[in-house]
């Protein structure tokens, strides 16, 4: 397959310029932009002509048309992009000095959670690594330089453990040098709990980890989340604690969506924190995000805080994720909802807490 910028690591760049150096000076070019270019220059500085010439020929820049920009007043940004034909979407979360910037890494996604708008999509395509990069790289150009982009969380649309190998290479290019160079524990890969690509990650890249694990019985789990049925709870546990024994550095997060009386009692933060007794993993709690027709309520913020107490108080790590950019349907699960003045458009006041 023949990629474009970003999508060529290092060493394939130093096969194409036949030098390492060039290819080194191209990245630093890369990273000297402020704008993701239309399309690659006639000239590099550092890059001999004629090398450069045969490369132009061959490779463009990957282009993404923003289509929307939507800003919410806790300064998330939402885009919503078109990609070679498909519809994705990125989030930009700004935070105490850094952003974090949500990609996608399907248009849709192959995975069937009950709770999550983007399923109501199907599956469109797999995103290529080069698709996914360059979504990190026009939020990063744009960023505030008071908070500027440093984590990437594979958390917008799709299942990127049904996408492995152009993730593994996205994450390689995240973090090489010298651009855009973001340290491995920055790069954090969300998974629904696809067993085998689980795994597979987990031997292969040194990016963080989180798993969506979203309930604490396998019957509630496959209630919302139907794969459960394939890969429950012990499987996905088991393949972490393995994996914690190897690499005992890797940071490892849990996810856990909190739906009011199906999952948000007393009993499941017990259980919780005995299902990851002696994993080093950390909890964050994620207050659901309703969308009209799932049956699934947002637990109230008082049970929201002391389902949080009750695992802190068992020496769980745990944080609590409070939601952001909801009013633009830019937080976690609402991707594909639609803005004011379209079809679907949801008003502030239903996804208040
Ligand atoms: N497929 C991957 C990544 C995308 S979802 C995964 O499942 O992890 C990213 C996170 O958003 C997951 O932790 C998921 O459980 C959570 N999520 C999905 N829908 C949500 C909703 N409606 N409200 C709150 N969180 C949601």
């Amino acid at each position: 397959m023949i990629r474009d910028l970003p999508g060529l690591t290092l060493s394939e760049l130093t096969t194409e310029l036949k030098s390492r150096q060039r290819a080194l000076e191209l990245l630093k070019w890369f990273g000297s932009l402020s704008a993701l270019p239309a399309e690659l220059p006639e000239t590099v500085p550092g890059v001999s002509h004629r090398v450069w010439k045969t490369f132009r020929e061959q490779h463009g820049v990957t282009q993404l048309k923003v289509k929307e920009r939507s800003l919410s007043a806790d300064g998330t940004t939402k885009y919503a992009l078109e990609v070679d034909g498909a519809n994705v979407e990125t989030v930009r979360i700004p935070a105490k000095g850094r952003s974090t910037i949500c990609i996608s890494s399907q248009a849709g996604c192959t995975r069937k959670c009950v709770f999550c708008a983007t399923k109501e999509l199907g599956f469109i395509r797999q995103l290529k690594a080069e698709e996914m990069v360059a979504q990190y790289l026009l939020a990063r150009f744009e960023a505030p330089a008071d908070v500027p982009a440093r984590n990437v969380v594979f958390m917008g649309m799709g299942e990127p453990m049904d996408n492995l190998d152009e993730v593994l290479r996205a994450v390689e290019l995240l973090t090489q040098s010298p651009f855009p160079q973001l340290r491995h524990q920055s790069v954090t890969v969300s998974t629904s709990g696809v067993l085998p690509g689980m795994v597979r990650f987990l031997k292969e890249s040194k990016a963080s980890l989180a798993l969506s694990l979203n309930a604490t019985t396998d019957e509630v789990r496959t209630r919302v989340m139907p794969q459960n049925k394939t890969w429950p709870i012990e499987a996905l546990l088991g393949a972490l604690r393995d994996a914690a024994k190897v690499d005992p550095d890797r940071d490892t997060f849990v996810e856990y969506v909190l739906f009011k009386d199906v999952n948000d009692t007393d009993a499941d933060a017990d259980r919780l924190v005995e299902l990851l007794r002696g994993l080093p993993a950390r909890v964050n709690l994620i207050p659901y995000n309703p969308y009209p027709g799932t049956g699934l309520e947002t637990p109230s913020l008082e049970r929201v805080q002391q389902f949080h107490e009750r695992v802190v108080k068992q020496g769980q790590l745990c944080l609590v994720r409070w939601p952001r950019g909801r009013e633009i349907a830019a937080a976690c699960g609402q991707l594909v909802l639609a803005q004011e003045g379209q079809p679907g458009f949801m008003p502030r006041s239903s996804l208040a807490r």
